[in-house]
């Protein structure tokens, strides 16, 4: 038994080693990558759905890995957070995203997903519009995507960020809405102008009554508080039938496309006479 254990000591040890090695190569080559830049943005269009008209794009970051592919977000960005490179990754990938959409129809919007890290940062609004003003895009064109987890910290300085942000003509939409724990009285003082209906709920939309009440509570609270809603994970036509009672709205998903490189976009673009 003393045996035993004494490999099962050294087996978690050797695991814990390999962990931690992966780890560190991880970290090396987000460090090595952004350097290179291998972090590429991919676009996911976003539609009227009464219309079906493309009304924008939002950038979903990718890292395309020399050695192991093309890699989500999910597992680069949190990593990128706690090594404290979030804002560098994310200032090059939106100079990039800003470089790309400029070619596109000037009606299509753009937007871009900030980490709760980079709204820490007291520079963050100049940082941003600095960037609109290098690569000559317009703030007007801009939506940044925000997640509740930012309203924990500083509210007042998230208020003020937002509101000079809005000033400039930036619009702020606060993402994956319901899932956090923001109050109704902290999002009526605060100036969005979008929320996103998180795709969990959506995607329950799929029963065949088509009666989410949850759907319908967020749909409602966007109301009373004046400000528009999006669906996003729209994965299929019955999805997007069942959205249609709650009037027009907009909503992005599988349904209209997976996002897709620049290269695809502008194809697309060409195709439908929108560049
Ligand atoms: P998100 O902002 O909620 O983005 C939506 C995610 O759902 C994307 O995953 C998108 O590819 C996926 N999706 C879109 N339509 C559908 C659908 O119909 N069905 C399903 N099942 N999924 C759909 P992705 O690209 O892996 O991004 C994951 C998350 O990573 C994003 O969630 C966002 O929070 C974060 N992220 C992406 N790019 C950036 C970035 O540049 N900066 C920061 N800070 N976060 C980013
Ligand atoms: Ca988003
Ligand atoms: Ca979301
Ligand atoms: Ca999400």
């Amino acid at each position: 038994a003393k045996k035993q254990g004494k490999n099962r000591f050294y087996w978690f040890e050797h695991n814990m080693e390999d962990e931690l090695r992966f780890r560190n190569e991880i970290e090396a080559g987000i460090r090595r990558g952004i350097l290179n830049n291998e972090f590429v943005p991919f676009y996911e269009q976003q539609v009227d759905l009464e219309t079906g008209e493309l009304v924008g794009f939002e950038m979903l970051a990718r890292w395309d890995s020399p050695e192991m592919g093309l890699i989500g977000p999910d597992i680069f960005i949190p990593i990128a957070e706690d090594i404290g490179v979030i804002a560098e990754l994310s200032e090059n990938l939106i100079g990039r995203a800003f470089e790309d959409a400029r070619e596109w129809d000037p009606k299509l919007t753009l937007s871009v997903n900030i980490s709760p890290v980079q709204m820490r940062d007291p520079w963050f609004a100049q940082k941003l519009l600095k960037l609109l003003v290098k690569h000559r895009f317009p703030a007007n064109r801009l939506d940044i995507e925000i997640t509740e987890t930012c309203l924990h910290e500083n509210i007042g300085m998230v208020r003020s960020m937002i509101t000079s942000l809005r000033n400039q003509g930036v619009r702020i939409s606060l993402d994956d809405f319901g899932t956090g724990y923001s109050s109704l009285s902290q999002l009526r003082s605060l100036p969005f102008d979008q929320l996103k209906i998180d795709r969990s709920f959506i995607s329950e939309l799929r029963k065949a009554d088509h009666s989410d009440k949850l759907v319908d509570a967020i749909v409602s609270m966007g109301d009373g508080l004046s400000m528009p809603v999006i669906a996003e994970g729209i994965e299929d036509e019955a999805v997007l039938k069942a959205l249609g009672r709650w009037g027009n709205m907009k909503g992005q998903g599988y349904h209209y496309g997976r996002p897709e490189p620049a290269d695809k976009v502008i194809k697309r673009l060409a195709a439908a006479g929108r560049l």
